[in-house]
C-alpha cells in the first residue's frame, strides 16, 4: 500500500488558511503557519485540493513506500 507525506514548507507558507479550509481532517494553522495534522496519510482525499489551492505552493505531497 502507498502512503503519502504531507510536507509544508513553513518557509514559503503566509498563513492565507486556504489549506485548513478546504481539508482540515489533515491541515491545521498554528501561530499563523499551516501545520499537518497527519504527516503520513494512506490515501488522498482532500489533501490534493488543499495543495492546490496554496498561493504560494508550499505544500507538497510525496509518495513513499
Ligand atoms: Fe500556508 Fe499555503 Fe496553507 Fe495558505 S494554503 S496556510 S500559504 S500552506
Amino acid at each position: 500500500m502507498p502512503k503519502y507525506q504531507i510536507i509544508i514548507d513553513q518557509e514559503k507558507c503566509i498563513g492565507c488558511g486556504n489549506c485548513a479550509n478546504i481539508c482540515p481532517s489533515s491541515f491545521e494553522l498554528v501561530e499563523g503557519k499551516a501545520k499537518p495534522k497527519k504527516i503520513v496519510i494512506a490515501k488522498i482525499s482532500c489533501e490534493e485540493e488543499a495543495a492546490d489551492s496554496c498561493p504560494v505552493n508550499a505544500i507538497s505531497i510525496k509518495k513513499t513506500k
